[in-house]
């Protein structure tokens, strides 16, 4: 089963793949994390965090990769080729510099939206103040806490090969008009987007106040 694997390398037709358990919001439970550990070394496999707050198993056989996931019984990262493949959340609740802890309103968004498809692959970031270590403005969406303790919301950030600046789309609102927010940006996504094309380039081909129009007509 290659499906939810990755090709990491092919030299001289020997082939070793790469695979991403999904951990909500990057937070994993010890049991969990030992064993992922303890799976990696029975297949010869490494490990890498990675940039997503995902754990990868990197070096596996291609003969291994079926039974890996049976033994790791967890979801993959990714499900879907276009879809919302991940959702960073800041330390808020544990950092001294938060205006408000938003782990409760990252995992709200992550649990009614992880996965979901849609016309290209998006990333959501979710931060405790402007700061935004988890970088919410080269994101598709952010969900940032600004300095009064209210949120607001940026759109159609790209980082990467043509990098695009995010949109400030919505500000001084509170966590259940972020998550009915965050609910027309995606609707919107999949109403207007064509396949394959990401969230900021949308909007610079369709122009921000279109997406500010429907919105607010919600
Ligand atoms: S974004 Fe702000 S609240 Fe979140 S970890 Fe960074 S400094 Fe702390």
């Amino acid at each position: 089963m290659t499906k939810y694997s990755r090709l990491q390398k092919d030299i001289n037709g020997k082939k070793r793949y790469t695979i991403s358990p999904y951990i909500e919001a990057g937070f994993i439970t010890p049991d969990n994390l030992i064993k992922i550990g303890e799976i990696a070394k029975k297949y010869g496999g490494g490990l890498r965090i990675n940039s997503t707050q995902n754990i990868s198993i990197i070096n596996l056989k291609e003969e291994d990769l079926e039974s890996v996931w049976k033994e790791l019984d967890m979801k993959p990262v990714i499900r879907h080729k276009y879809a919302l493949k991940n959702i960073e959340i800041c330390s808020s609740n544990f950092c001294r510099m938060s205006k408000y802890p938003s782990i409760g309103l990252g995992m709200k968004i992550t649990r009614q939206f992880y996965g979901i498809e849609l016309p290209g692959k998006a990333k959501i970031g979710v931060s405790g103040c402007k700061n935004s270590c988890i970088s919410a403005y080269s994101k598709d969406i952010g969900v940032v806490v600004d300095g009064n303790g209210k949120l607001f919301i940026t759109v159609g950030g790209i980082a990467g090969l043509n990098p695009r600046s995010a949109n400030i789309l919505v500000e001084n609102i509170n966590e259940d008009e972020a998550l009915e927010t965050v609910k027309n940006i995606l609707s919107y996504y999949n109403k207007y987007g064509k396949s394959g094309e990401k969230l900021g380039n949308l909007i610079a081909r369709l122009g921000i106040e279109k997406l500010k129009k429907e919105l607010l007509s919600k």
